[in-house]
């Protein structure tokens, strides 16, 4: 496929520059091109035709599971791109079905929920993104540049381009440095994003930031297996919990390789040895993975991420904001990982851009971050907010709110290893086809409390789970 030739300056038409070309990038890009005659995507890295793991995502050495809402909104905006997964190597079953799941050290019931799993590593899925996105004729990569900043209106009013450094000698003597003119721009640099800078130097203020320190390591390798371990399944899960709080996803994926990410939190990490990572395996509150790495052939070095704290933007709550300025995904709330949201909530945030791009008009930016924070990142920000609170090292403000949030996600855990049902509106939920609160209908409730009144106070039994953090705690049930 021809990288088409990026035009730096905007003599006809409506042109929208999308700053960074991952997952967000190509899904705002994907909507944006319904309705601006041209989308630029701008990256600092090059993006078209790579295969593998690429600088700009480092995440992308790590397990990548897209929850099945996001997965479906992804189907909507590329028909066919789940086939085509499986068409390229990538397994499938039924997040419920066929994932062992464990939580609070018990195995929860494998009821089939009709929710397709389909998973494939971080670099496949991107390359499948961005090569569907790359078919729509008003797209354009405009890669190896580095963002530097906005461009404004006289006044700071309304944003009107961006100025970015070529990271490629420029060949034809001209300058290093170039002005994109647009009529919208989009911040989908993730994490790092320079929005809340901007914003400041351009007299807004600076936007209200929430963090919270979970002190996460990630070790990730990837294996031939000898054996199938799995009986038919396609994942063995172990959750974290507090009297515990180390897990794993052990996955096949594409390729016939299976992924393993396993990861603890506040600062108990994984090892990077070898033999060190496998006496971690041990630790874990299920035999299954250990057992089954035994049997496997290492095809890469085990390999760490450190995530120190969660992030979000509160761009909603600004009182002024520059029009034809918006940001997505990570660039506004970088979830904890373990929970595999990010992806979801960036297909998702692609839906709401678009309610905004429909009637022809500007996207006002204050109406499109309302949206995006009450019916996309609210909830799984909430709810994730609960589960990370309820570990006792986590600092922050636990309201009676959270508290009885957290009282009652334990026995859902508890009961989903006794209850099919309840194992089934649960994985719903973690799935992000329904909303949290949908585990508070009655009948669910009824159900919870039935199986699991009580949720029994937790010792760590297992004699290899030596770290300090996880060694020798006897956590009484919330
Ligand atoms: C360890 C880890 C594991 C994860 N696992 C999962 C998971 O299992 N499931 C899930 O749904 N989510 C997961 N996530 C989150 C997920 O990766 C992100 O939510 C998702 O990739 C969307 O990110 P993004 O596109 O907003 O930003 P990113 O993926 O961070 O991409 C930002 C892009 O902007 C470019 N860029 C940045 N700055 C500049 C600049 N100045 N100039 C030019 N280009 C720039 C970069 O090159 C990059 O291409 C994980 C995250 C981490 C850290």
């Amino acid at each position: 496929m021809t990288v088409k030739q990026a035009a730096t300056t905007h003599e006809s038409g409506t042109r929208a520059v999308v700053l960074g070309g991952s997952i967000a990038g190509l899904f705002a890009a994907r909507v944006l091109s319904e309705a601006y005659d041209e989308v630029q995507i701008v990256d600092r890295d090059r993006l078209v035709g790579v295969a593998g793991t690429r600088r700009g995502r480092p995440q992308g050495k790590h397990i990548n599971a897209m929850h099945c809402r996001g997965r479906l909104v992804m189907e909507e905006l590329y028909p066919g791109i789940t086939d085509e997964l499986i068409a390229d190597g990538c397994p499938s079953g039924d997040m419920a079905g066929s994932v062992r799941w464990y939580f609070r050290g018990k195995r929860a019931k494998q009821p089939h929920v009709g929710l397709l799993a389909v998973p494939a590593t971080a670099p496949l899925m991107e390359q499948h993104i961005r090569e569907r996105t790359q078919q729509l004729p008003n797209v354009t990569f405009v890669e190896r540049r580095d963002v530097l900043g906005l461009v404004t209106a006289p006044g700071g009013g309304k944003v009107t381009g961006v100025r970015v450094h070529r990271l490629d000698d420029p060949q034809d003597g001209a300058s290093a440095e170039e002005v994109i003119d647009a009529d919208l721009v989009v911040d989908a640099t993730g994490r790092g994003s320079r929005t809340p800078v901007w914003l400041e130097e351009l007299g807004y203020g600076r936007v209200e930031e929430e963090r919270k320190k979970i002190g996460l390591g990630y070790v990730t390798q990837h294996y031939r297996m000898k054996k199938d371990p799995y009986h038919g399944d396609l994942a063995i899960i172990p959750v974290a919990w507090p009297a515990l709080p180390r897990g794993a996803i052990f996955t096949k994926t594409d390729g016939g390789r299976t992924e393993l990410t396993t990861y603890g939190i506040l600062g108990d990490h994984p090892p990077t040895d070898q033999a060190g990572l496998y006496g971690w395996l041990k630790t874990l509150p299920c035999p299954d993975i250990y057992e089954a790495v035994q049997n496997a052939e290492p095809l890469d070095e085990p390999v760490a991420f450190r995530f120190p704290t969660t992030v979000r933007q509160r761009y909603e709550r600004m009182s002024r904001f520059p029009e034809g300025l918006l940001v997505v995904g990570d660039a506004v709330a970088c979830f904890n990982p373990v929970y595999a949201q990010g992806m979801t909530v960036a297909a998702m945030t692609a839906l709401t851009l678009r309610e905004h791009l429909h009637s022809g008009a500007a996207p006002v930016p204050q109406d499109y971050f309302r949206d995006l924070a009450r019916d996309v990142i609210d909830p799984p920000w909430e709810m994730t907010n609960t589960v990370d609170l309820s570990f006792p090292g986590v600092q922050g403000e636990r309201p009676l709110k959270v508290r009885l949030g957290q009282a009652y996600l334990a026995r859902v855990q508890v009961a989903a290893t006794k209850d099919a049902k309840v194992a089934a509106a649960y994985m719903r939920c973690a799935g992000m086809v329904d909303r949290p609160d949908a585990l508070m209908k009655p009948k669910v409730v009824l159900r919870v409390l039935r199986k699991a009144w009580r949720v029994p106070a937790t010792t760590v039994t297992n004699p290899a789970a030596t770290a300090p953090r996880a060694a020798d705690r006897h956590v009484r049930a919330t």
